[in-house]
């Protein structure tokens, strides 16, 4: 094993799978694999994932990867095309392309080979990121009007606060959405993971989960297992160093933490160079050959020291787990003031994947 080591667990990928059909069982799955599949390697996770009904990326080259690596389901480019060249290569790749705004809609007007395009249209029904306003729907149907060969997929919208499950806003995106359809053919698409768990009104035609296939928590407070989610990646290291210290003694950079009393400290051969989340507080829960101990002091670029009065058997070479299987990565982003997303995104080049069946 080398010092950053991440396993992908592929069963508990196409676990997570399973139990988003099981909250949405009459919702095609538009999985979301953007950004390297939220950092567990998106082509490895596009072929885990065959039974999903499409998949979501955010960029053309993203698209490009795939379709390259012989992935052949329908993908959906979330944020559309930023130019008329970018078009021309999403038609190539027979790109499904989300229309946000009226800038995109006229690259399919001037481009006579995109008249039949795959388009999905994006409401903005609330959170004011992307998307054609409700006021802006009576232009874009007459618009829409005069491409009579684009093959329209459906219309989506996107949620703010879905994750918070005792807020209004959520319910009031969902009407604004359904008024602005009212009476107007097409699939609908609205939930995110959360939107999925959370709110069943919102299931609709598609469901569009991310974070909870890699079993991140989609709520909240709330533990992944209380969904039934697995975890996918586990990120591992090894304890380099041993030292024992007495009272008194600062550890590493800036001399933040002090021993309280004479201890063994641990040095895990892992740090920011390989994604572990710089900001994570003294505190932060690692385990040690299944033990659970606590980070002391600054993360370093290559290391992180750690507290080892509960691990008396530890020795030098034992595994150490940052997160995954036994320790989920949402309390570790909790002590790092992030989320789950932001740790498994952030994992560098310097980590070593392994792709195992469960
Ligand atoms: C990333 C993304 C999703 C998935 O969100 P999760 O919170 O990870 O489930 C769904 N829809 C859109 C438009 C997205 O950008």
């Amino acid at each position: 094993m080398s010092r950053g080591h991440a396993v992908i667990d592929l069963g508990a990928l196409r676990h997570n799978l399973r139990q988003v059909r099981r909250f949405a069982p009459q919702s095609r799955v538009m999985a979301a694999i953007k950004a390297n599949a939220y950092g567990h390697g998106m082509v490895e996770v596009a072929r885990a994932l065959h039974d999903a009904d499409a998949y979501a990326v955010a960029s053309l080259t993203e698209a490009v990867t795939l379709r390259a690596a012989g992935v052949q389901h329908p993908l959906v480019l979330l944020g559309g095309v930023l130019s008329a060249e970018e078009l021309q290569k999403a038609l190539q790749h027979q790109l499904q392309l989300v229309v946000h705004d009226f800038r995109q809609l006229e690259f399919l007007e001037q481009n006579v080979f995109a008249r039949d395009a795959a388009i999905w249209i994006k409401i903005d029904t609330g959170m004011h990121r992307l998307g054609i306003s409700p006021a802006q729907l009576p232009e874009l149907h007459r618009r829409l009007a005069t491409l009579p060969g684009l093959r329209l997929q459906g219309w989506m919208t996107h949620f703010a606060r879905a994750d918070e499950t005792d807020r209004p806003e959520t319910t009031q995106q969902i009407r604004v959405f359904q008024e602005c359809l009212d009476g107007v053919t097409g699939a609908r698409s609205l939930a995110n993971s959360a939107g999925i768990v959370v709110w069943p009104a919102a299931h609709a035609d598609w469901v569009r989960p991310g974070i909870m296939l890699y079993g991140g928590s989609p709520v909240k407070g709330e533990p992944a297992q209380k969904f039934g989610l697995k975890p996918v990646m586990s990120l591992r290291s090894r304890l380099l160093s041993i030292r024992e210290l007495a009272a008194g003694e600062a550890v590493g950079y800036g001399g933040d933490w002090t021993t309280p009393q004479r201890m063994r400290i641990g040095i895990v051969a892992i740090g920011y160079g390989d994604g572990y989340p710089r900001h994570a507080a003294t505190g932060t829960p690692v385990l040690v050959s299944g033990q659970r101990a606590a980070l002391v002091g600054r993360v370093s670029m290559d290391l992180i020291t750690i507290d080892l009065r509960g691990c008396e058997t530890a020795r030098e070479g034992d595994e150490v787990l940052l997160w995954g299987a036994g320790l989920p990565a949402d309390e570790v982003a909790t002590h790092a003031d992030t989320i789950a997303y932001d740790l498994f995104c952030g994992l560098t080049r310097r980590v070593n994947f392994e792709y195992r069946e469960s």
